[in-house]
């Protein structure tokens, strides 16, 4: 796996305080349906877990979804914007309300609740720069 891919997994873990380190191996849960997942601590992704950016990385320079992006510092690859999910979930979500867009405002909603989970999951760590 691509390095840069690896931190963005590492930053995703190591910010969800649902995360535990057991064994160089991080245990979580899926944001949205709460299945189990692993990353191994050096960032790479186990069995069906993959990174999710909530807010989609397509939405970011849409007028629509502004407000959304500003929480996240107008950044994709914001910590608080990256987050854990098993395949399904994220495919899912690839297919239904990120393709819908932000003009659709069934699709901000569900945008906003998952992002308002990714947050209440946030730990603070100190980051490398
Ligand atoms: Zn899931």
């Amino acid at each position: 796996m691509r390095i840069g891919l690896r931190r963005k997994f590492l930053l995703a873990v190591q910010t969800d305080a649902e995360a535990v380190l057991t064994d160089k191996v991080w245990n979580t849960r899926c944001l949205h349906c709460r299945a189990r997942l692993q990353v191994r601590d050096d960032g790479e992704a186990m069995g069906h877990c993959t990174l999710e950016h909530v807010v989609p990385q397509a939405w970011f320079g849409e007028r629509a979804a502004k407000n959304l992006c500003s929480l996240v510092g107008d950044n994709a690859d914001d910590a608080r914007n990256l987050a854990l999910a098993c395949t399904r979930c994220n495919h899912d979500k690839g297919k239904s309300h990120d393709a819908r867009g932000p003009g659709d405002a069934r699709a901000i909603e569900v945008i906003s609740t998952l992002f308002a989970k990714r947050i209440a999951r946030w730990r603070d760590v100190n980051l490398p720069a």
